[in-house]
């Protein structure tokens, strides 16, 4: 009987949104009460997994490091067609840099008997550093293919097109190997009612701090050796105001006019109505 290729897909739950606040004490960005989601690189790696799946016998299991809420990205994984979800969640873990938690997935990949395909996404939009992917595939001592545009697995070999600047390169490694997928590669389905039924019953794994048996000092803030020093935000200097023409060209001039007078600013060249529709002051 053909042997069923075990794939993993790393995926990450991420703030649904673009206005994250990070702790100035900490550096960490807090996390409470932002609404999130899957990652939207992770659903490529999700959507290839479960293309490799329709191509051969293959079981592709969700993994996803993050408080317990993560199951969320779990069950939206199962939902495009994976077969099960595994949330690794503990207090321990807060705080991880990229290395604690590569340090954690690594384990939790071994601890669940190893898988022949490990797939993750190009970056996450909130860290954004991309070094989790290789540094998986690092600490298990595979290789790591990055930058997958295309992908194909041949008996034991995973065969890949990488996006390079100006071009595109062929490789192909032994499996078990990661790869690090990006967009280009697919376009994530949709989940379907059927996909949607069969994530709501699905049953999560969890995995916590002991069931990985990791030294404390290797997880979490005493594991991480990077520190966020500073975050900054770019200082808004301008206040803009819009003033809208909507058929009043003749009044939105006069208002302009107004507001470079009050701004000292007099003897500017005249405006001739026509062609323009707004005004930014
Ligand atoms: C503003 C900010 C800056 C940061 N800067 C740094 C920094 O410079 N150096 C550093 O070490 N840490 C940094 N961190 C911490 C970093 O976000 C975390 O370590 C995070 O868990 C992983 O890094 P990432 O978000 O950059 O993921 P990336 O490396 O960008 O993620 C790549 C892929 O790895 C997989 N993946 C990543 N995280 C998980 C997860 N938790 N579970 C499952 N799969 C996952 C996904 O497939 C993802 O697409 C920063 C965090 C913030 C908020």
């Amino acid at each position: 009987m053909e042997k069923s290729l075990r794939i993993a897909v790393l995926i990450k739950q991420v703030p649904a949104t673009e206005n994250v606040k990070i702790d100035p004490e900490t550096g960490v960005m807090i996390r409470e009460g932002l609404e999130v989601e899957v990652n939207p690189l992770d659903l490529h790696a999700i959507e290839e997994a479960v293309r490799i799946k329709e191509k051969v016998s293959a079981h592709a299991t969700a993994v996803t490091m993050g408080p317990p809420s993560a199951e969320k990205a779990a069950r939206y994984a199962i939902a495009m067609g994976c077969d099960e979800g595994v949330v690794v969640t503990d207090r321990t873990f807060a705080g991880s840099d990229t290395l604690a938690t590569a340090n954690v997935l690594a384990e939790t990949l071994r601890k669940l008997g190893g898988f022949d395909l490990v797939l993750a996404g190009e970056r996450a939009t909130d860290g954004e550093t991309g070094q989790v992917g290789p540094a998986v595939g690092s600490f298990l001592g595979i290789p790591v293919l990055t930058y997958v545009s295309k992908l194909e697995i041949q008996g034991d070999r995973a065969l890949v097109q990488r996006a390079v600047e100006g071009g595109h390169e062929r490789l192909s490694a032994p499996i078990p190997a990661l790869a690090v997928v990006v967009k280009e590669i697919n376009v994530p389905r949709l989940c379907t009612l059927g996909g949607k039924l069969k994530a709501k019953k699905a049953a999560i794994r969890v995995l916590t701090f002991e069931d990985l048996g990791l030294p404390r000092e290797r997880v979490g803030l005493a594991g991480s050796p990077t520190k966020v020093v500073k975050v900054g935000y770019p200082q808004v200097t301008r206040k803009g105001r819009k003033v809208s023409v909507a058929g009043d060209f003749d009044g939105a001039m006069t208002e302009l006019e107004r507001f470079l007078a009050d701004a000292g600013m007099t003897g500017m060249p005249a405006f001739s109505s026509g062609g323009t529709k707004e005004a930014n002051l």
